[in-house]
């Protein structure tokens, strides 16, 4: 167990013996006896306590630099040309500048997580209280959190013992991003040693998350018979409005869920998730249905299966409003990281933002209180789902023949694709008549939508493939 600093002040103390006036104690932290563990060398290191292994690491194994931009923008004296030995305005050479942008890089990712963890533990603390017990799994468990206990040296107890561990990372993420400021840091091997730093705090801050959502939502805990869930499209029943919730925040669909369940609509509407969240929601609510892979937003929400879609966190596509107006789907946006520009109306009450919502009076809304989210979320699906019929924005078959005869054969879709897949080929064969070309691309498109945005024809490839995949698609249920 681990306390904050305590700090005691008195006035004046009179004792038989003495006075003593303007008394100031202040102990930095109190760490309790009962875990007997000694403490590293190294508790809540800071960006140099590692240093000299990072640099022993570091010249075993040589960074080896592959520039994938051979300029720099990031301050005014730029843009600056770095190519062969060049120097930046500001000294710094392509070995410095390449290490600089991959700390860049890792700051963000590790903000990322961060954040979603301040933000969890923040909300589950208000809900749940300070004093929750940690128990992730009582004697299955050994060491119920690895990373924290041997990046801080602390065994937390409780959600408020964690507190102090977020404010650790999160102060080192600070330090760590003003590292890449234009004059600082000018080694490659330093900003390497950084970047094993991001790493490791990035590792804490999710660790903290996952710690705090599995103690408070009471997810299995090392429990060998954990029940199965549903993956796959397939597994959905379509016939029930949908929710569709995207991102990597489980707090608004634990809110729908427990509104759901409090109001008697469990078994009539579908909640449906896609990667992480969708896998933390199954554990929350084994009823809960994970769709697939974050990758395939376009996909889903073009298949017009979901009658409101939930954008929070983390991977959410920028164009993923745009691709629900256009299935009729209104959005709630449940994140203040991610407010697509929707009017915030936190403050309204649920049924007016309700009505507004289902009369199509906007496409969307900001609402940053999770509670609310879960009943506008279901109280719209129930009330859209009849009304937009599934609506969605997949051809049907004979339009991508008809589409398919306009192709230029031009490649440019090919060159855009990171998969160099043959779409110039699959087009060829769908202007004959056969979408089999475009099916054996199913599988292999990661659905990045980037062959559309290059299609001087404006064809809408990636929907061809999915239209040529729909079967499959449909048919995909597994257990996980
Ligand atoms: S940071 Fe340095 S290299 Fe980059 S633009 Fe500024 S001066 Fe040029
Ligand atoms: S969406 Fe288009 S560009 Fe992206 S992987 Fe699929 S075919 Fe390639
Ligand atoms: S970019 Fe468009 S026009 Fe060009 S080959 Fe691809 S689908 Fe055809």
């Amino acid at each position: 167990m681990n306390r904050k600093g305590v700090s005691v002040k008195i006035d004046e103390l009179k004792t038989d013996f003495a006075s003593v006036k303007n008394l100031q104690v202040s102990i930095g932290r109190l760490i309790d006896e009962t875990w007997t563990e000694p403490i590293g060398p190294t508790p809540f290191p800071s960006l140099t306590a590692l240093r000299e292994w990072d640099m022993t690491l570091l010249q075993r194994y040589k960074p080896f630099y592959m520039p994938y931009c051979d300029v720099c923008c990031l301050c005014t004296f730029g843009k600056c040309d770095l190519t062969g030995n060049k120097r930046g305005a500001c000294g710094i050479n392509m070995e410095a500048q390449q290490s600089r942008m991959m700390l860049l890089s890792c700051c963000i990712g590790a903000a990322t997580h961060i954040g979603h963890a301040r933000h969890m533990l923040d909300h589950l603390i208000e809900k749940f209280g300070r004093r929750t017990p940690i128990d992730v799994g009582g004697l299955n468990i050994k060491v119920e959190a690895p990373i924290t206990r041997l990046v801080c040296g602390i065994k937390p107890d409780t959600l408020g013992d964690l507190e102090e561990v977020l404010d650790y990372v999160e102060s080192q993420l600070t330090h760590l991003l003003s590292v890449t400021h234009t004059g600082q840091e000018g080694s490659s091997l330093d900003f390497e040693s950084k970047v094993f730093h991001a790493g490791m705090v990035d590792h804490v801050g999710m660790e903290v998350a996952d710690i705090a959502q599995v103690v408070a939502f009471g997810f299995p805990k090392a429990d060998p018979e954990a029940p199965l869930v549903d993956l796959g499209y397939g597994t959905v029943n379509v016939e029930k409005p949908i929710i569709l919730c995207i991102g990597h925040n489980v707090v608004p669909s634990v809110e729908i869920i427990d509104y759901m369940k409090e109001n008697g609509f469990d078994d009539k509407i579908e909640v449906c998730g896609l990667c992480c969240t969708a896998h933390d929601t199954t554990r929350y609510y084994k009823r809960a249905k994970i769709v697939g892979p974050i990758s395939w937003q376009l996909r889903f929400i073009r298949s017009g299966v979901s009658d409101v879609v939930v954008l929070d966190e983390q991977c959410v596509r920028a164009d993923a409003l745009l691709e629900s107006q256009n299935v009729k789907a209104p959005v709630i946006v449940a994140s203040e990281k991610n407010c697509m520009g929707l009017p915030n109306r936190t403050s309204d009450p649920a049924d007016a933002i309700v009505e507004d919502l289902v009369n199509g009076k906007m496409p969307g809304a900001l609402i940053l209180d999770p509670e609310k989210v879960g009943e506008v979320a279901v109280k719209v699906a129930l009330k859209v789902a009849p009304m937009r019929k599934k609506f969605k924005t997949i051809p049907e078959v004979d339009e991508v023949i008809q589409k398919a005869k306009e192709c230029r054969q031009c490649n440019d879709c090919r060159r855009a694709c990171p998969q160099d897949l043959k779409i110039p080929e699959a087009m060829k064969t769908a202007a004959e008549g056969s979408l089999s070309k475009f099916a054996d691309l199913y599988e292999l498109c990661i659905g990045c939508g980037r062959c559309e945005e290059a299609c001087p024809v404006g064809l809408q490839v990636h929907s061809f493939i999915v239209k040529a995949g729909e079967k499959k698609l449909k048919e995909e249920t597994y257990k996980v």
